[in-house]
């Protein structure tokens, strides 16, 4: 059986490194705060070219504060409009209702899955105050083109870079271009902790001590506080793992881009629709999406050939219980990307008789 991501096998190769830094956590005696988060926060900001990280407890509380932050500082207000792609995962819109923002839904580029410039535009009132920039599958926006933009209508900037670390465009990294961005560190993203974690990059000084005391129960100095915020850290233990992933975070997107090459290049069924890359690009392939009009009938063969593919994701947001007053709204472009997307297996332990074999017998189907 391929597995569609081994996390044991991927955490395993640095099994003595994670040991020693939980040990250090262990034996140092101080838990929340301390010297792996400092050290991690800096660490990633240099790596994302960003001038400040603020560790939160997951990916969702990156999105979800940055919104709030930006409604305590007076920049966003309740019932602003907020312009996100309807094929998102769920929680890029959570973080916008969450805050009394209003999401405005549009369709992505059917090639790229990313938000498009021209659609992005169309989509502008004069209530819109926002962009949530997805940077899906690991594939990084059309940063130059949506900042262009959003300079140009007075726009705020979130990047939800939670599959995206290390993504680029223009030379340019995921977390470096928008206003603030959000990261997970969910074990299963290309840098994974082992729990739950997240972070916001930012240049906006404010920005980030906003968020730094939202997270702290809106508190920026022991015992005064001026919002009524959240719980909401990066333990030092998560910190410490991260330290450790983070140092081998470029080996292992070089690994996973050459597993997409060999997809790329090798796979070759007119039944199957291979993902698209802008040239501009760095593409981290946090997953490898196809579509397929029998996509159900494809997974179906592949896993009774011993080969694990999942779905990102079977229903889209606007279908979702959750949002039943969105029932009415039609999203078809996005509705046909859940209807045929499948991700086969991609990590960066995949071996190559693994992605050999897949594709073989990607080639095989009919
Ligand atoms: C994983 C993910 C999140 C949420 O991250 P968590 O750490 O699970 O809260 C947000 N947006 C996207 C696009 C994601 O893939």
């Amino acid at each position: 059986m391929i597995n569609f991501l081994d996390l044991k096998a991927v955490n395993s190769e640095y099994r003595d490194e994670l040991v020693a830094a939980a040990t250090r956590v262990i034996d140092s005696g101080w838990y929340i705060h301390g010297s792996e988060v400092k050290a991690f926060e800096e660490e990633f900001a240099n790596y994302c070219g960003s001038e400040h990280c603020i560790g939160v407890a997951n990916g969702l509380d990156a999105l979800t504060l940055t919104l709030r932050a930006w409604k305590e500082m007076g920049k966003l207000k309740d019932g602003d409009e907020v312009i996100v792609p309807a094929n998102t995962y769920i929680a890029s819109i959570l973080a916008i209702t969450e805050n009394q923002l209003k999401p405005v839904l549009i369709e992505p580029n059917e090639l790229t899955f990313n938000l498009c410039p021209e659609k992005t535009e169309a989509a502008i009132t004069p209530k819109t105050k926002a962009i949530v920039a997805v940077h899906l599958y690991g594939q990084i926006s059309p940063m130059p083109e949506l900042m262009e933009l959003a300079d140009r209508y007075g726009l705020l900037v979130l990047e939800d870079a939670a599959q995206a670390h290390g993504a680029s465009i223009a030379g340019r990294k995921a977390g470096s271009w928008g206003h603030a961005a959000g990261f997970s560190f969910y074990p299963g993203k290309n840098l994974g902790a082992l729990g739950d974690a997240g972070a916001v990059t930012t240049d906006d000084e404010e920005l980030a001590k906003t968020i730094r005391a939202l997270g702290n129960y809106g508190s920026h100095k022991k015992y005064e506080n001026l919002y009524q915020g959240v719980n909401s850290r990066l333990d030092e233990i998560q910190a410490a793992m991260l330290r450790v992933k983070l140092r081998h975070l470029d080996k292992e997107i070089e690994s996973r881009r050459e597993v997409a090459e060999y997809y790329l290049t090798h796979i070759d069924n007119p039944g199957i629709q291979l993902p698209s890359v802008d040239s501009r690009e760095r593409h981290v392939w946090h997953l490898f999406v196809v579509r397929s009009a029998k996509r159900d009938q494809l997974q179906k063969y592949l896993m009774e050939q011993g080969v694990q593919t999942l779905i990102h994701y079977p229903v889209p947001p606007h279908q979702q219980k959750a949002y039943h007053a969105w029932q009415s709204q039609h999203h078809p472009l996005t509705e046909s990307i859940h209807q045929t997307v499948l991700s086969l297996p991609m990590g960066p332990t995949l071996l190559a008789h693994e992605y050999n074999k897949i594709t073989m017998l990607c080639n095989d189907w009919k």
